[in-house]
């Protein structure tokens, strides 16, 4: 029998895959939101993207330069979280794991204090999305001096998930083994970036190292067929961002994306937006262009759906 998101996909109904539900597992808090949301609360005119950055460095420069700027301080940064509910309400997202880094709690003195702003914004604008915290650390981290205050946070019960973001090259991602053994010991669910910039072995690595049930991008792994069938042996989640892929100049477009051929080998695949307040390119669009460019048919596209809502 044929789904409202099947239907949808093949009317090319963009407000009807919209209306289907679906999760979004990769997703930089701040950098969630949407621009014309932000637009209308700054009350100026954001420039849209018009090219592909080089690198994080280059995407992180245009961010400050053009998003950043109009929303500053606490009020700035509850209006980007707010955004960030309100971009995956509006896109049919009924599972949604937003990542905090660690240190954003900062500028509201404790983590309690963060963790009841956030709360508050996720009853105010979309309390029927299953909401999922995650706590990101920066590749860079040195992480004996942050063990202490993350097994005092993982206490707080508040973050249902760990992952590691930034630069992939800062150092050995074993280094992060201590933190992940306790993110474990808290029953925290385990995800990295890797091979978004670095090799498939890194991948190898991180998965085996950390013990990772997921992998943040990860899309590498598909140069080597030994490593892609590992990951699918092992029932490793690839939570992939295309736009994010292409934009970032990881891939030059949906058809040579490698997610088709990660998907062909049987490894458990889900589409995200990464940093939509950036890219302004939301799930149910890079379904239906994957449909459009004949990349995946309806029903595969149905499975990667539900894959993300697991
Ligand atoms: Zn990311």
């Amino acid at each position: 029998m044929k789904t409202n998101f099947i239907e949808a996909l093949e009317q090319y109904d963009i407000e009807g895959i919209k209306r289907i539900p679906k999760g979004d597992l990769h997703n930089h808090a701040p950098r969630g939101g949407n621009v014309r949301f932000i637009e209308k609360w700054a009350g100026v005119q954001i420039p849209r993207l018009n090219r592909k950055f080089l690198d994080l460095d280059d995407m992180q420069s245009w961010y400050k330069k053009n998003v950043r700027c109009h929303c500053q301080g606490i009020d700035g940064y509850e209006i980007r979280i707010k955004g960030a509910f309100k971009q995956a309400k509006d896109d049919g997202v009924t599972k949604l794991v937003l990542s905090f880094g660690l240190g954003e709690e900062t500028i509201y003195g404790s983590l309690s204090n963060f963790v009841k702003v956030i709360s508050r914004i996720h009853k105010d604008v979309a309390p029927e999305i299953e909401f999922i915290p995650e706590l990101s650390l920066d590749r860079g981290t040195n992480v004996d001096s942050i063990l202490h205050l993350c097994a005092e946070y993982f206490n707080m019960n508040f973050y249902r998930s760990i992952d590691i973001c930034g630069n992939e090259f800062a150092q050995p991602i074993a280094n992060f083994k201590p933190l992940y053994r306790l993110a474990k010991s808290y029953g925290l669910k385990l995800r990295a970036h890797a091979g978004e910039f670095g090799d498939a072995d890194s991948v190898r690595e991180a998965v085996e190292e950390l013990e990772l049930d997921e992998v943040q991008h990860g899309i590498a792994v598909a140069k080597c067929k030994n490593t892609t069938r590992w990951l699918a042996e092992n029932n490793i989640t690839l939570n992939i961002c295309p736009a994010s892929n292409i934009i970032l100049s990881r891939s030059q477009d949906y058809k040579t994306h490698p997610i088709r051929t990660l998907f062909d080998s049987g490894v458990r695949v889900t589409i995200n937006t990464d940093d939509i307040l950036i890219f302004d390119v939301s799930i149910s669009r890079m379904f239906l262009d994957f449909y459009k460019d004949n990349i995946f048919t309806v029903y595969e596209l149905n499975e990667i759906r539900q894959n993300g809502l697991m």
